[in-house]
């Protein structure tokens, strides 16, 4: 607290990160990072940018990411996707950060589920937009129906996190359909994990916006990329923000590791299937523990224990060095967010489960 500080200040609730822990040696399953490594072909462009010494760091980089943007188009080619509407940015937070700023600050209050992203909430203190939570259904499902009431936009993850539910996309179009006033933001941060995107339905829906992070599938939380596909009125808004903001959110670096990434479809493939594999495996050897778990989409899972208290689970697996998430939330405070290791990360987590169970 500080005389010093705007007022706006002062009503921050800023998000929290899940911990990047010093220690290296961690069984690290708390912030959805891929357990594989980025696409060799990133590795090979960033040092093909840094040759020659660096040289061309000494200059800015293209303000628009063009090529980055053309190769988002060319990846999403059958859905007819031009460049110009696909808008990046530094990482998909940012992304998302500028639409709150540029589609979802009207008069009437925004509209979001009650478990969700924890950052949307923050973004609309930042701004000042007044939001309202829409509650999920019993077993966690988004309804479409519930979304029948005036509205300044509508925004929630697909899958949705913390809980990894997938809401088809047919469900979406009808949402879309019936919200022809509102803008639709559909934050696809997991949908390669499991589900169709909606960027399938951007040409049919002037009110849909699709926001997509390459710090999940594509392994590349590090590097800080995010993009958004929408039809081009969209797009120039967010444009419109950002270039009075910061014209350069996306370094040179950045800018060529992300087009590598995006082309190399075969590294994508597989490394997807193999977390999918993994979560698949992981839920069932959960299951056999007794643990509830929800079907997932994503590349974590929300699990709870009848019987064992989950911020006691989340506190005895750390002392093993094993982290995952626990939001102390109303109606998930008894689960727990696990993020889809390699094979032998999720083995070390069953065997310190089993060890902590049966101790008991
Ligand atoms: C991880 C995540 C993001 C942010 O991704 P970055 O591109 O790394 O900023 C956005 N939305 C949801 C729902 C996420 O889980």
């Amino acid at each position: 607290m500080s005389r010093y500080w705007s007022p706006v200040v002062h009503r921050l609730t800023p998000y929290v990160p899940g911990e990047q822990p010093k220690l290296p040696q961690l069984v690290k399953l708390n912030t959805n990072e891929n357990p594989y490594p980025p696409s060799p072909r990133v590795v090979a462009a960033i040092a093909g940018e840094l040759a020659a010494d660096g040289g061309l760091l000494r200059l800015y980089p293209d303000p628009n990411a063009d090529q980055l943007r053309a190769a988002i188009a060319t990846r999403y080619g059958e859905f007819g996707i031009g460049t110009e509407q696909v808008f990046v940015g530094n990482g998909s937070d940012e992304v998302l950060a500028l639409a709150f700023m540029a589609l979802l600050k009207h008069e009437l209050p925004i509209l979001f589920p009650d478990i969700t992203y924890s950052f949307y909430p923050v973004y609309c203190a930042l701004y000042e937009i007044a939001c309202v939570t829409v509650p999920l259904s019993e077993d966690f499902q988004i309804r479409v129906d519930d979304y029948d009431v005036a509205n300044g936009g509508i925004i929630f993850p697909n899958p949705n996190a913390p809980t990894g539910c997938l809401l088809p996309l047919a469900a979406i179009e009808q949402l879309l359909l019936r919200q022809q006033q509102s803008v639709v933001v559909v934050d696809e941060a997991y949908v390669d994990f499991g589900g169709a995107s909606a960027i399938a339905l951007v040409n049919r829906h002037a009110n849909l916006l699709v926001v997509h992070t390459l710090s999940k599938s594509r392994s590349l939380a590090g590097l800080r990329v995010g993009y958004a596909i929408g039809q081009r009125d969209l797009i120039e808004a967010l444009e419109r923000v950002k270039n009075s903001f910061n014209s350069y959110p996306l370094d040179r670096l950045a800018i060529v590791g992300a087009v590598a990434a995006m082309a190399d479809e075969e590294h994508f493939e597989s490394t997807r299937q193999a977390v999918i594999r993994s979560r698949e495996k992981l839920r069932s050897a959960l299951l056999a523990l007794g643990f509830s778990v929800l079907p997932s989409a994503a590349n974590f899972i929300f699990v709870r224990h009848p019987q064992h208290d989950a911020g006691e689970l989340a506190a005895r697996l750390r002392q093993r060095g094993i982290i995952v998430r626990h939001f102390l939330l109303p109606r998930i405070e008894q689960y727990l967010r696990i993020t889809i290791g390699s094979d032998t990360q999720c083995a070390s987590l069953i065997q310190a489960l089993q060890e902590l169970l049966a101790k008991r």
